[in-house]
């Protein structure tokens, strides 16, 4: 199955992803993921990603998905997959229809004080990748892996601001876009992990 997950910044598409990752054993592409790994590896696409990155902004369509389509291309990706964050503009949805045939748009909706709360609190493990909230951290290490905790460059107040404009008016007219095209199923997600979890499994079997 090759499932889009649609959704704020903060929405919970990384954590509900690596979940269903698991759970189906297909992989999760995360476009983000992907360019802090290629600024950590200091590539020339992830010079030219931190730039947008660092002020919230989005990184250009054609280098997301020069991107995304190499990564596509590869076995792994052959039985399904989940993409998460991307496309996050009607181009990139657009352009990927020329590469993918997606079979589920996955809309996790969450009201806005929630996200902002969450993005303001996130803390993510530099070894796993595994994202906490301060609250439920009783260290400074990863509960998973002991690995070093961060805080990423865009969840500072300001940035998140400009994250959640972006969002509303680049990535939002996405939901109607493929509710159009019959394939958006939504889980509303206000509870705890687990319960939301619950939620996105249910939303994969229906369509809205
Ligand atoms: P979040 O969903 O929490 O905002 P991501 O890790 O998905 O975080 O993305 C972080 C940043 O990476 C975005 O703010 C943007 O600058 C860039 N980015 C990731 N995916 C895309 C994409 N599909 N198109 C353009 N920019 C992207
Ligand atoms: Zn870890």
């Amino acid at each position: 199955m090759n499932i889009v997950f649609l959704g704020p910044p903060g929405a919970g598409k990384g954590t509900h992803a690596q979940q269903l990752m698991k759970y189906m054993n297909i992989p999760q592409i995360s476009t983000g993921d992907m360019f802090r790994r290629a600024i950590r590896e200091q590539t020339p696409t992830g010079m030219d990603a931190k730039r947008y990155m660092d002020k919230g902004e989005l990184v250009p369509d054609e280098v997301v998905v020069a991107m995304v389509k190499e990564r596509l291309a590869e076995p792994d990706c052959q039985n399904g997959y989940i993409l998460d964050g991307f496309p996050r503009t009607v181009a990139q949805a657009e352009a990927l229809e020329g590469i993918a045939t997606i079979d589920v748009a996955l809309n996790i909706d969450v009201p806005d004080e929630i996200i902002i709360n969450r993005l303001s609190g996130r803390r993510v493990c530099a070894a796993c990748g595994g994202t906490y909230h301060v609250s439920m951290l009783e260290g400074d290490k990863c509960p998973a892996c002991n690995g070093e905790l961060y805080q990423r460059d865009d969840d500072k107040p300001e940035t998140i601001r400009t994250r959640l404009a972006v969002y509303q008016e680049k990535t939002a007219p996405l939901i109607s876009y493929y509710r159009e095209k019959g394939l958006l199923s939504t889980a509303v997600c206000v509870g705890t992990i687990e319960e939301n979890y619950q939620k996105v499994l249910a939303a994969l079997k229906t369509k809205d």
